[in-house]
């Protein structure tokens, strides 16, 4: 069974409908979930999140001058802040403090062992924050701040996040530039004029870091085969050789074709395709633990569907080594 975190408290934060990264993408998501018969059959387990952790865990990640900025500048009612497009109101703060935290307890739920899989359905999303930058609708870090938070517990030494999002997750990457300890792997568009313009494929980490970062850029519109094959190039040895012991995936569907942003041309089943390797790489090295984190994806009712395809991939009982059956075999009409 997968454990999926949401809470109604993400749905504030309201940048206005004109906004991209608006309350109505996660409730889309929500409203198919629940109608849905991933629920009522119990391979997903909606689980409402808790919050009841210390700031001082996302200043592992963030400095605390910027924690108080941001926490100043949404309470102060300003409507953006440090760049226009990191839209403000009153409850920002408090909702991207509660969309970090719900990390936490997601890791929580599966250190005590109630799930190896969790779905954490929250936003703001955090793949673009950095340091003391707020940025590409991202304020603080969710999947960097839960990393932190798994290598403190002292439980795991080794973690792989796996960035998908159409995006470059450049506050990532930076924040684990020098951590052998997690190995950064991300899939974007690249090169274009497409946000945030980093993830090269010569970026590879720095100091004991170095060889624990992997880009790989996709040129506009590479579609399902050019996403499979790189992840069997690039991602496949990669995990073969680091070994995680738990996968932290920062799941933006903003590549789909018909997703507002970007040019990549990913289908709903080039998505289904990527999470049967993602589960199967968790399940070979990790003992299936792996938290996949909602970033981007923009168009409400492909999100929707997206995740709830995530969700059945991940439940669905089917157990293959995709990237053998893709690699030997003509396949790739079946999945
Ligand atoms: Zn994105």
């Amino acid at each position: 069974m997968l454990g999926f975190i949401y809470h109604n408290d993400f749905l504030r934060h309201n940048t206005g409908e004109k906004h991209p990264e608006h309350p109505s993408r996660l409730k889309s998501v929500y409203n198919h979930l629940l109608e849905s018969d991933l629920v009522k059959t119990d391979r997903v387990n909606a689980v409402k999140a808790e919050f009841n952790y210390d700031i001082s865990r996302i200043a592992r990640i963030h400095s605390p001058g910027y924690i108080e900025n941001f926490k100043k500048e949404s309470n102060t009612g300003n409507s953006y802040f440090q760049n226009k497009e990191n839209v403000i109101d009153s409850t920002s703060f408090a909702t991207a403090v509660k969309s970090c935290f719900s990390g936490l307890y997601a890791s929580d739920l599966l250190l005590n062992g109630d799930f190896k899989q969790l779905f954490v359905a929250s936003r703001p999303p955090g793949h673009h924050a950095d340091y003391s930058r707020a940025y590409g609708f991202c304020f603080f870090n969710n999947v960097a701040i839960t990393a932190k938070y798994l290598l403190d517990s002292k439980v795991f030494q080794k973690i792989m996040i796996i960035d998908i999002d159409v995006h470059h997750g450049n506050g990532t990457q930076n924040i684990f530039y020098d951590s052998k300890n997690v190995f950064y792997y991300s899939i974007h568009e690249h090169p274009t004029f497409l946000f945030p313009g980093t993830g090269r494929f010569f970026d590879t980490g720095k100091n004991s870091g170095k060889g624990f970062t992997l880009n790989s850029p996709m040129k506009p519109e590479s579609g399902d085969d050019d996403y499979f094959k790189e992840l069997l190039n690039k991602l496949y040895p990669a995990v073969c050789e680091f070994k995680p012991e738990i996968i932290l995936v920062s799941a933006g569907y903003d590549g789909h074709k018909d997703d507002i942003m970007g040019d990549i041309s990913l289908s709903t089943n080039g998505f289904r395709r990527i999470f049967y390797a993602l589960k199967y790489l968790a399940a070979e090295y990790c003992e299936d633990r792996i938290m996949i984190f909602l970033e981007g994806g923009y168009e409400p009712e492909v999100l929707a569907s997206c995740v709830l395809n995530t969700l059945d991939v991940m439940t669905d009982g089917y157990d293959i080594n995709i990237f053998d059956a893709l690699a030997t075999a003509d396949m790739f009409g079946l999945f």
